[in-house]
């Protein structure tokens, strides 16, 4: 008799990442001879920046072929430190310490250990919908209940406090929060974070996972605001961000996460126990990222922007088509429902008719219906071609 795994019943709540789908379904068109332009995954179609990749060679000719320390080089958690102070204008005790520097591969370990540490049944987590769709899926993975914080066009599609206050109960454990936000670059004016801290001072018992990886790329002469400028909740922040999107660094997998004191020492363990510790060469790669001329970071933000315009302004120009211009990250998310169609039914169209991979917006949560997702991180003359083809169609 054939084996057939008795699997863990946690294995079927595991949802994807349709990015990932879509990229695999333009594949399969592209290796049909269909010319596709895909608007569908989320990452820089820029290269690493040559003086990175050079670290990364050095070190691999130099002889970096062994472990490191499970939580990462202590030359990398110092510079990710130094890195995080001088950006959010932390000093003294609101200083981050190398210590709390916990190095993983890419940005989604950090939100994975987090749902390991709180999760289970029982248990509420908070999460933005529409909303990066790993969130949804390890919180489900972890046995707890995943609570969806709707966005809407009035906050400029990111939450508000009330929002996120007015969920919270007493068996909720953690909130995720992420701004700049995919999939809408929503991101919450510090006014609003003010009033979000404020509030969660009531609810002790909640921790706070801050997905900050697009805290770079923002438009218009926004600031960031980072969850590590407020001392009141550090005991129970959990900050995620990384390499991929800022040095256009994705498949190198390197990010972070800074730890409250009472969880580094889960996080370091979980390391040990998953990867033991992160590719040396992309670590001496990373410091070099932080440490080194940020000229390509600039040049690719001032790339994203004139983009993002013209993403924004064809869009409007599409009948029943309206988008709001995000403050942040390389995606539009317009609303597509003055088209007639669903999101997904606009994603399958657009592949299919236009040649053109978007991802629907409920593939980022229930609130997401009516909106597909466009990344602007691809060339001006893909962007006009796209968009020209998905006009023809509708
Ligand atoms: N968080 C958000 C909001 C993202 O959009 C992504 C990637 O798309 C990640 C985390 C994961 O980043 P990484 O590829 O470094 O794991």
């Amino acid at each position: 008799m054939a084996y057939r795994p008795d699997f863990a019943p946690s294995l079927s709540r595991l949802g994807t990442e349709s990015a990932f789908e879509v990229l695999a379904r333009a594949e399969a068109l592209r290796a049909q001879g269909r010319d596709v332009i895909n608007l569908g995954i989320g990452q820089p179609d820029f290269p690493t920046p040559p003086h990175i990749v050079a670290a990364g060679v050095r070190a691999l000719q130099g002889g970096a072929h062994g472990y490191t320390p499970a939580a990462g080089l202590p030359a990398l958690r110092a510079a990710v430190a130094a890195d995080l102070d001088a950006r959010h204008g932390l000093r003294g005790d609101a200083a981050v310490h190398p210590d709390r520097v916990v190095i993983v591969p890419g940005g989604k370990p950090t939100m994975f250990f987090a749902m390991l540490m709180l999760g289970r049944p029982g248990v509420e987590i908070l999460y933005p919908d529409p909303g990066f769709p790993i969130y949804a899926s390890v919180i489900r993975y972890s046995g707890a209940t995943p609570v969806p914080v709707p966005l809407t066009p009035e906050a400029g599609l990111a939450p508000t406090a009330d929002a996120v206050l007015t969920r919270i109960t007493p068996a909720t454990r953690m909130v995720i929060l992420n701004a700049p936000g995919n999939p809408t670059g929503g991101v919450m004016p510090r006014a609003e974070v003010d009033r979000l801290v404020e509030g969660l001072e009531a609810h002790p018992h909640v921790a706070i996972l801050s997905d900050e990886i697009y805290s770079r790329m923002l438009y218009d002469g926004r600031e960031h605001v980072s969850l590590l400028q407020y001392p009141q909740i550090r005991d129970r922040l959990i900050l995620l961000d990384g390499w991929s999107k800022t040095y256009a660094m994705t498949g190198w997998r390197l990010g972070f996460g800074v730890w409250p004191p009472g969880m580094v020492e889960h996080a370091i363990r979980l390391c040990i126990n998953d990867h033991s510790c992160v590719n040396a060469a992309a670590q001496h790669a990373g410091i070099a990222a932080l440490t080194g001329p940020q000229d390509a970071v600039a040049a690719m933000m001032a790339a994203f922007d004139a983009r993002r315009r013209r993403t924004v302004a064809a869009l409007n120009d599409l009948p029943g088509v309206t988008c709001i211009a995000p403050a942040g990250a390389f995606y539009a998310f317009p609303d597509i429902t003055g088209t007639g169609m669903t999101a997904r039914t606009a994603q399958d169209r657009f592949l299919n008719e236009a040649g053109v991979a978007t991802v629907a917006g409920t593939s980022f949560g229930a609130h997401g219906e009516g909106h597909v997702r466009l990344s602007f991180a691809a060339s001006t003359d893909q962007i006009d071609a796209a968009i020209a083809r998905i006009r023809a169609i509708l």
